[in-house]
């Protein structure tokens, strides 16, 4: 066992990290309050090979590992959170499912497109009234011939108004449940499709989630991505490796809010000393520090099975559950540390706190983690 990255990893976390500094940080406070959506940044994120970290070279592709993808994941959203979800859903779940479980034609038709940024792709699971219970989408996709006509709605979807390329789940076969769910690649601008940008977000207010909806959309059979029936078992893959990227995120922004932390209390004075000089809040960042350095071992245990080819379904939900939630506490703790300046924006703090309650929610509440935990224990 050893706990040192390679040389390739430590490689890709210092150009993260310098990207993050640069590029990230000095716009972050901006674009959460205007909920801009940083189009600007998306090429440079292709160019570093951040939009593609383990596609295949041959499509583009930096061809890394999800120990990788972690890896620049935690850093990005060390710098925006925002971004970091943006390239984590990209890569994990609307490019993964088309690289993963689409043919030859699809792969080159897509994969090249989304690697190098000059596509987005979205991934749409979720539905108004079908959320940690997906198998119950209702969704629907009706074969005539060879095409499909799909007919439905879409909640909460991450790039859902500025992807290329939506990967849509609908019910084939409502008989057959979540045996019947099959996934269909669905081009932006297809007569039917629209997406409407949801606002007013807590955080990561600076990424994109739309309502999706689609109406009479029509599409050939050459657009169905994986088996007929398929598309269920498959997107739980997807979510597998998903959970990895949203335990990183939340480590990332636990790290930013630690950071932040630690240079507040040692600048700041009260009853003539530094605040950092008061047990209670020492405790509060070692607390901190031992829980998030506990998240990255998990995290990095998941991303290392998977990259061994190894089952890791159980420890990707360990390493989210247990990250989003001692990240929530390291940020509600950074807040704390910085008294009334915490509640405003004039620090970051508040927005990290913000932005980090959503990777308890998005790709599987911690409930749902809970649910998977318990369901292989008592197996
Ligand atoms: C910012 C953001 C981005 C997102 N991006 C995407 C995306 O790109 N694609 C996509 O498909 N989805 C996306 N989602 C949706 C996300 O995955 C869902 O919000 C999540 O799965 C929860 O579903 P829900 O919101 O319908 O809540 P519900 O399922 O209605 O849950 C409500 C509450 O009930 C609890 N609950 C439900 N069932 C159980 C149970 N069996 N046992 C115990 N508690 C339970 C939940 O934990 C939660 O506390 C995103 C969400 C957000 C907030």
């Amino acid at each position: 066992m050893q706990f040192e990255l390679s040389e390739t990893h430590r490689a890709i976390q210092s150009s993260a990290r310098d990207f993050a500094q640069a590029e990230l940080v000095p716009n972050a406070t901006r674009w959460d309050a205007t909920e801009h959506f940083p189009h600007e940044i998306i090429a440079k994120l292709g160019k570093l090979g951040f939009l593609g970290i383990q596609i295949d070279p041959k499509y583009g592709g930096a061809g890394l590992d999800t120990l990788a993808y972690a890896i620049v994941v935690e850093e990005l959203s060390r710098g925006d959170a925002s971004v970091g979800l943006t390239v984590a859903s990209h890569n994990g779940l609307g490019s993964s499912h088309i690289a993963l479980f689409g043919n030859d034609a699809q792969r080159e038709k897509y994969v090249p497109k989304l690697a190098s940024g000059e596509w987005l792709g979205a991934w749409a699971l979720t539905e108004p009234n079908a959320g940690s219970d997906a198998a119950s989408l209702a969704t629907r996709a009706r074969r005539h011939g060879d095409s499909w006509e799909l007919e439905g709605t879409k909640q909460f979807i991450t790039q859902g108004s500025v992807a290329g390329v939506t990967l849509v789940l609908a019910s084939t076969d409502p008989s057959a449940k979540h045996r019947g769910i099959t996934a269909f690649a669905i081009d932006a601008g297809t007569a039917g499709l629209s997406a409407h940008r949801l606002h007013g977000k807590m955080g990561v207010r600076a990424s994109d989630t739309a309502e999706v909806r689609l109406h009479e959309v029509r599409v050939s059979d050459a657009q169905r991505i994986g088996a007929l029936g398929s598309g269920f078992t498959d997107a739980m893959s997807i979510l597998d490796k998903g959970r990895i990227s949203i335990a990183a995120m939340a480590l990332g922004i636990g790290e930013a809010a630690l950071a932040a932390a630690v240079a507040y209390a040692q600048e700041r004075k009260q009853f003539g000393r530094a605040i950092a000089e008061f047990q209670g809040l020492q405790w509060m960042l070692a607390d901190a520090r031992t829980e998030l350095d506990a998240a990255r071992l998990l995290i990095w245990r998941a991303a290392a099975l998977a990259d061994h080819g190894k089952p890791y379904s159980r420890e990707a939900s360990m390493a989210k559950l247990f990250a989003s939630e001692a990240a929530n506490r390291v940020c509600d703790h950074a807040l704390q540390i910085h008294g009334g300046y915490g509640y405003v924006n004039t620090f970051p703090v508040e927005r990290y706190l913000r932005d980090v309650r959503m990777t308890r929610i998005g790709e599987g509440t911690s409930e749902v983690q809970r649910t998977v935990i318990a369901r292989e224990l008592l197996a």
